[in-house]
């Protein structure tokens, strides 16, 4: 089985020596901190309290969002999709990466010092609120208002598949703002956060295939008063945020989706080196060799190209062309992977309860969440 060299400083080319004390670090704490209680959180559909607050306080939840740190947090990235549970990968990137990167990047000061300390100290839960039932792929089919008071805004509107979302203490919340009639694009749309307990905010999980860690909920804002000063950037301007901020979501899910293939090959070459099938370890079949060595040399190519995404972030240079070919190369071949790590283990991985299942049923939403895979294709076409 091929593991990481921790040894070896070159290995993805974009990483320095020091990488790899801190990569073994991180495994560590995901070994003491996560591993242990996975599947509890599986089963409860959501992280516990206690364990946000630990991951917290053992410094996960306060990494790099970007400068030459920024590389940390891919290494922290890619060990957590190695983890092999993709709820809690996801959960924690919203939380830590694509939710908070709004107020990092154009949040107020105060903003900043009201919930950035409770995010990194895993005491406020975040949560990202964009996708509604005619607006997904297509942001402008927007239809949530934030409509003005004399104090600021009144929320109505309903927001699906939020990740973290019914505990979720705020919200990074789309909606439009215009007050005129509909003009094109997401012109007049802005960010607000909301406090999950402002009245009016009701939220019921939507269990999904996949991703039980997740807690993906619906969210309804009902008549909510929301003040003026939670406005996040500027008014109308969602658009100029999103472009920057979702690439660097893309980015995110693409490096956990990394993680998340190299978990998987790791599984299927301990199944094919001990299961037996005509009296031979299923890895000596010719077959078997040749699928695994395909899904290794892709595994190669995403993971460097991963890093090179991470270096450019590191250096403020973080591109939509690169973001959406990692994102749409990453999960893909996570699907792959998964199917194959499935169709190896026979029937015994198609078992509800087998690893093999949870993995395929995780991996099938890479290519949905954060951008689907033909959207992805448009912008790597339309970037060419
Ligand atoms: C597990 C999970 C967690 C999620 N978490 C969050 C969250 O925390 N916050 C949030 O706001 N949203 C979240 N989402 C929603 C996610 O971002 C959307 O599912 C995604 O943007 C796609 O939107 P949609 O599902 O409405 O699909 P639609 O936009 O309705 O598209 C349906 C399908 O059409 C195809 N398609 C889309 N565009 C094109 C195109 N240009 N050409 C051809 N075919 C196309 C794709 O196959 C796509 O899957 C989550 C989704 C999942 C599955």
């Amino acid at each position: 089985m091929r593991h990481i060299d921790l040894s070896d400083p070159g290995h993805v080319g974009f990483l320095a020596a020091d990488h790899d004390g801190f990569r073994a670090h991180i495994r560590g704490l995901l070994d003491g901190l996560v591993r242990p209680h996975a599947d509890d959180w599986e089963s409860e559909r959501g992280i516990s309290r206690s364990g946000w607050r630990s991951l917290g306080e053992a410094g996960l939840l306060s990494l790099e969002h970007s400068g030459p740190g920024f590389l940390r947090s891919a290494i922290f990235l890619e060990e957590l999709g190695g983890l092999g549970y993709g709820g809690i990968r996801a959960s924690v990137a919203v939380h830590a990466y694509m939710a908070a990167s709004y107020l990092h990047l154009f949040g107020s000061e105060a903003q900043r010092q009201r919930y950035l300390p409770g995010v990194r100290q895993g005491r406020l839960i975040a949560a990202l609120a964009l996708t509604e039932s005619e607006a997904g792929s297509d942001l402008r089919e927007l239809s949530t208002r934030a409509d003005p008071t004399e104090n600021g805004y009144r929320v109505t509107g309903e927001k699906l598949y939020v990740a973290n979302g019914s505990r979720a203490d705020f919200l990074v919340t789309l909606a439009t703002t215009r007050t005129a009639q509909r003009s094109n694009g997401l012109t007049g749309a802005s960010l607000l956060v909301i406090d999950a307990g402002t009245p009016g905010v009701s939220r019921h999980p939507e269990p999904m295939l996949g991703w039980h860690s997740a807690d993906v909920s619906r969210v309804r804002f009902t008549d909510v008063d929301v003040p003026a000063d939670r406005l996040v950037g500027r008014r109308d301007r969602a658009l100029q945020h999103l472009v920057h901020a979702l690439d660097f979501e893309r980015l995110v899910a693409g490096m956990l989706a990394v993680g998340g293939v190299r978990h998987c090959l790791d599984l299927l070459h301990a199944f094919v080196r001990e299961h037996r099938v005509k009296g031979v370890p299923l890895g000596t079949h010719q077959a078997v060799r040749h699928r695994i060595a395909d899904l290794e040399s892709s595994y190669e190519l995403v993971r460097h190209y991963g890093y090179r995404a991470a270096w450019l972030q590191a250096n403020g240079r973080l591109d939509t062309r690169t973001a959406s070919v990692l994102k749409l190369r990453a999960t893909e071949l996570a699907v792959t992977a998964a199917q194959t790590c499935l169709q190896f283990h026979g029937a015994r991985g198609y078992a509800a309860d087998a690893v093999a299942a949870r993995l395929y049923r995780d991996a099938m939403a890479g290519p949905i969440a954060a951008g689907a895979s033909e959207l992805l294709r448009d912008l790597v076409y339309e970037t060419t």
